[in-house]
């Protein structure tokens, strides 16, 4: 049975991503200090055979007993909010998690993924971002601490791969959303819809014509499948690259919530001083190398997701 560690497993991916693994028949090691992840979002598979979750901070040294095919590293904050909470360990999980979660492959000889992201093209000049884009990233900025944390993962990783021929791979996810996310964790998507059902208006930030590209959980999953079964080393985007401004987008929350609440504008918090105006994948490396195309629209996706956290409220469809 081959065995699969995921650092951040008990977070909103990493869980998507235990359920995947242990359903294709893999046994599956979820590591996560719950900092930002729940362990209610793997409590369905806690009792399944070939389960088991490891509180631990993967900044520390990382043994696991046995033999282990993959090694997927997902620990890190990852939304704003949290992040510019949680500066230092949002650098230490991306420098050091990440040199331990290489050094976990290396001793096993397992297959290594790396969750990069789309920050790592800061606020882009280029539009939409291909892999080749080399970024625009502040580094003494609030969101520094993310980016440069996994700018300087992805080069570890390629220092692995070159220094040691560890199989690696590298995926740069673009935003994300589906069930587990949390409610509360500040992204755009959670908090309109919670303003939304719970009848406040939509908190907009700036004049809503920044632009970002919502993938569903499901196609990511799909996608990560497909990396790791490829020999793609170099950066893979993957993301849906349909497009939406902020404020377009507080418009379909409240057309899809029934229409009954307002949308506010609120000054760009300090923190917010880089927030990406625009942000596209290019995804023809993933649709090229790995046949890969997202399959979700975002209608199909929210409504999936807005289920989700009515249930969270204890409110049913209207
Ligand atoms: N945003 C907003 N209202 C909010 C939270 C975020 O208008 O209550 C904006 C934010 O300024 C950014 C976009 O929504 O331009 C997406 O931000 P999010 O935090 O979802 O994730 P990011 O893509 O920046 O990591």
């Amino acid at each position: 049975m081959p065995r699969t560690v995921v650092t951040g497993g008990a977070g909103f991916l990493g869980s998507h991503l235990c359920e995947h693994f242990l359903v294709k028949g893999h046994e599956v090691i979820a590591i996560d200090n719950l900092l930002t992840g729940r362990e209610e979002n793997v409590a369905h598979l806690l009792g399944r055979p070939g389960f088991s979750l490891v509180k631990y901070d993967v900044t520390n040294y990382l043994a696991v007993e046995g033999p282990v095919d993959q090694v997927l590293h997902f620990a890190s904050p990852a939304s704003p909010v949290d992040y510019l909470r949680l500066p230092i360990q949002t650098l230490k999980v991306g420098s050091l998690g990440t040199h331990k979660a290489l050094g976990l492959a290396l001793a096993k000889k397992a297959r290594f993924l790396l969750a990069s992201t789309s920050e790592v093209y800061g606020d882009p000049a280029v539009h939409p971002q291909p892999e080749s884009y080399w970024g625009n990233v502040n580094p003494v900025g609030y969101r520094g601490v993310y980016d440069e944390a996994k700018r300087f993962a992805e080069a570890l990783v390629m220092a692995y791969h070159r220094a040691h021929g560890l199989q690696t791979r590298i995926v740069r996810i673009f935003n994300t959303y589906g069930p587990r996310m949390r409610l509360n964790d500040g992204r755009a998507l959670p908090t309109f819809i919670g303003q939304a059902l719970r009848g406040e208006p939509l908190t907009v930030y700036g004049d809503g014509m920044q632009t970002r590209s919502f993938g569903y959980i499901d196609d990511l999953v799909d996608g990560l499948g497909r990396l790791l079964a490829s020999d793609v080393t170099e950066p893979v985007n993957i993301g849906n690259p349909d497009e939406v401004t902020m404020l377009d987008f507080a418009k379909e929350i409240v057309a899809l919530t029934g229409g009954r609440v307002g949308i506010e504008f609120r000054k760009l918090p300090p923190e917010y001083a880089d927030d990406p105006k625009q942000r596209r994948p290019d995804i023809s490396r993933a649709q090229s190398l790995l046949g890969w195309t997202p399959r979700t629209t975002r209608a199909e996706g929210l409504k999936r997701t807005l289920g989700y956290f009515r249930g969270r409220l204890g409110q049913t469809a209207p």
